[in-house]
């Protein structure tokens, strides 16, 4: 079976020797000396200021979202995963949506103001399947309308942008390390800021708002991670080079074997450095995509309807139709990238799908 992604799984020996000082120092939460040096060295990597390591994601939105005080409308795409919409609502804030452009699948800058009101507070956005948005247009429509601007970069890790980590902008980044994602610590994720007082905020929402046995400093969640999670990150950390250039050599394959077929690839966003973490192609029809993953099934081989449904029609939200998310969310697979992909494999996939086109 070959299935979308599988977490990549460090060498056991590797995971058991953190394992072993775990059970020495009895340490196994609350801002263990794992989860400080997992910290340490993601900043180092990524040369960021400023990261703060998370239980996961999408709890990474919800305290960028309460850190920055966003009420009323938060302006946000229709096209990524269903947490960028439910943090917002579950935040008690309003997601107005704004359809995105058809070649990088982000939201669509010149559609933005145009969906401001005067209840407009923020910006919440995701830099698709590891592709940022159009980082500068975004910005100059939130500083001009007085706005705040979050990025949900959870495909972004190894991304960059005019040189630095894709993380460095907006008011907040968040991130996921989920298992499915490029880097994993099972679950996980993390905030990134370079305003020093948000980040204090962050730090202390994150471990329920404490400042001190006994003392409070607002309001706080529980968004604090483990050692055995930090340990997982750890191992993995050591493995990045291998682990960013397999996923690049396995897209540059897919592009080579699918050069003469009748699909649409994402266009990079000029002056990024794209990690490659997913691999999304786009078919002519629904009928055609829907064909496609029967037959890759039939060859037991799952790729995955990734993002769909677009999200302005779940029932929680104002169902203002999207047209182009909507159209790409019925015509788009992402096919299998992950570690231990073969080359024989992904030979396999695309002629299982060009039989179909
Ligand atoms: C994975 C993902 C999330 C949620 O991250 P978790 O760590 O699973 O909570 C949020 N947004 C996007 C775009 C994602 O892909």
């Amino acid at each position: 079976m070959i299935p979308v992604t599988k977490p990549f799984m460090p060498p056991r020996e590797e995971y058991e020797e953190y394992l072993k000082k775990v059970w020495e120092r009895e340490w196994v939460t609350n801002n263990g000396p794992l989860v400080q040096e997992l910290e340490q060295k993601l900043k180092d990597f990524l040369d960021v200021p400023n990261m703060l390591y998370l239980s996961n994601g999408t709890i990474a939105l919800q305290v960028a979202i309460k850190a920055l005080g966003l009420k009323g409308e938060i302006i946000t795409t229709p096209f990524s995963y269903v947490a960028t919409t439910s943090s917002i609502v579950w935040e008690g804030c309003e997601p107005v949506f704004v359809d995105i452009d058809p070649h990088t699948l982000n939201i669509n800058p010149a559609l933005i103001e145009e969906a401001i009101t005067d209840k407009t507070t923020g910006i919440l956005v995701t830099h698709v399947f590891g592709n940022p948005c159009d980082i500068e247009a975004i910005q100059a429509i939130a500083d001009k309308h007085n706005l705040k601007v979050i990025y949900d970069a959870a495909h972004c890790f190894g991304t960059t942008y005019k040189g630095r980590s894709v993380f460095e902008y907006g008011d907040i980044s968040t991130t996921s390390f989920h298992a499915t994602k490029l880097f994993h610590t099972v679950e996980g994720g993390a905030v990134f800021t370079r305003n020093e007082d948000l980040n204090y905020r962050m730090s202390r929402m994150r471990n329920f708002g404490h400042a001190g046995p006994g003392k409070f400093d607002g309001v706080g969640i529980n968004g604090k991670n483990s050692e055995f999670h930090a340990a997982m990150g750890l191992c993995n950390l050591t493995h990045i080079e291998e682990i960013l250039n397999s996923r690049k050599q396995q897209c540059l394959l897919y592009d080579k074997l699918l050069k003469e077929a009748p699909v649409q690839s994402i266009s990079i966003q000029e002056q990024a450095e794209w990690n490659y973490a997913y691999y999304p192609v786009i078919f002519e029809s629904e009928a055609v995509t829907l064909m496609i993953n029967k037959a890759l099934k039939k060859n037991d081989i799952y790729p995955r309807r990734y993002f769909y449904p677009s999200l302005e029609t779940l029932e929680y939200v104002k169902n203002e139709e999207m047209m182009i998310s909507k159209d790409i969310s019925k015509r788009i697979l992402c096919l299998p990238v992950y570690f231990d992909l073969t080359n024989t494999e992904q030979v396999s996939i695309t002629k299982t799908l060009k039989i179909v086109l």
